[in-house]
């Protein structure tokens, strides 16, 4: 016999008691694509929001191998340590690719899963990096309203996806190898730009030269760029993540970076720019999901991307005659 599914009310009511079933069970309701499942979720994080925004966003990124899970899971044991209590959340922009995803995956932090004051999830999966990244966004909500104070946001350092979650987070944590061979040339300036922090992992052992050079090298590199509209100067640090050293540091810079950034209001003033971008993110993203799912627009383009293809019509018309089925 099937157990009554949790009504939206009593879903609410054990999350703000930071009951990780229930929480669980809400992002599984974000991340469906069954539109009463997305209504569900809707009508969760509206009544979730008058508890949230109230902890800090911290992306994390780096190319793979570069030490992110060991430097999540040393970095958030430090934390909960602390008393805080950490959720780890992850784009991945593969994943809708291989139907997996390989971050955030529960394996690879073996010890913070089993931390009671720590929630891991991997990646949402989904048909564009927007859609994974709005599921992300909405998760955080979920996961504040239950009570988690620090949010870590892991992507993978390739492409699009460090955009997508630096618009999600307060401080942007790059981790970078020493000797890697791009600290002046091949690295993606973008990226460096969106750092407010550089971290190098390991520097340890034999490493530990190399890092030292490459930390000043950074350094020099950044002050090339012109100073941020927060007023916060990006910091280059050295830690490794699997002796656990240099991650107390990293934990002083961004609560150095939220003490100015909360006093001169830029993290107010961004976090409102960062909502009126999803907005507009969120209105493309349905727009574009609600004219292409629907049955009528489906057959139509067929039929049209077959004109195109016998040359009977052309893109642009084919657009209009579309675009005007659903005005
Ligand atoms: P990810 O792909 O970025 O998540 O990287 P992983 O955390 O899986 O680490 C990749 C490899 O680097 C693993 O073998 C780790 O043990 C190793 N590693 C991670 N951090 C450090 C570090 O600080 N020092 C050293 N020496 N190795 C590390």
């Amino acid at each position: 016999k099937r157990r009554a599914k949790p009504s939206v009310e009593d879903l609410v009511s054990q999350i703000l008691k930071g009951d990780i079933t229930a929480l669980s069970r809400a992002i599984t309701l974000v991340e469906s694509k069954n539109a009463s499942h997305v209504e569900k979720a809707n009508a969760i994080i509206k009544s979730c929001l008058p508890n949230a925004n109230n902890s800090v966003r911290i992306g994390i990124t780096g190319v793979p191998g570069v030490g992110k899970s060991t430097f999540i899971e040393s970095f958030g044991k430090y934390l909960t340590a602390q008393g805080k209590k950490v959720a780890v959340l992850a784009i991945d922009p593969s994943s809708s690719l291989t139907k997996g995803s390989i971050l955030g995956d529960k394996t690879r932090m073996e010890d913070l899963v089993k931390d009671k004051n720590a929630f891991i999830r991997p990646s949402p999966s989904g048909d564009s990096l927007g859609g994974v990244a709005r599921k992300t966004r909405e998760t955080i909500t979920l996961c504040e309203a239950a009570g988690f104070d620090t949010i870590i946001i892991e992507t993978v350092g390739v492409g699009q996806s460090e955009t997508a979650v630096h618009s999600m987070v307060d401080f942007f944590l790059l981790l970078k190898l020493a000797g890697a061979g791009d600290e002046l040339q091949g690295i993606k300036r973008g990226i460096i730009e969106m750092a407010d922090a550089i971290a190098i992992n390991k520097a340890d052992g034999e490493n530990t030269k190399s890092a030292k050079i490459a930390k000043v090298e950074f350094n020099r590199a950044l002050h090339l760029y012109p100073k941020k509209e927060s007023s916060w100067t990006p910091k280059v640090t050295l830690c490794s993540a699997l002796h656990n050293e240099g991650i107390d540091n990293i934990w002083n810079i961004i609560q150095d970076y939220v003490k100015i950034t909360s006093e001169n209001n830029y993290l107010q003033f961004k976090r409102n720019e960062q909502n009126k971008f999803w907005l507009i993110q969120t209105i493309e993203e349905q727009l574009k999901s609600s004219f292409f799912n629907n049955a009528e627009i489906k057959a139509a383009l067929e039929k049209q991307l077959q004109l195109i293809e016998d040359n009977k019509t052309t893109p642009f018309a084919a657009a209009d005659y579309l675009l005007g089925l659903r005005s």
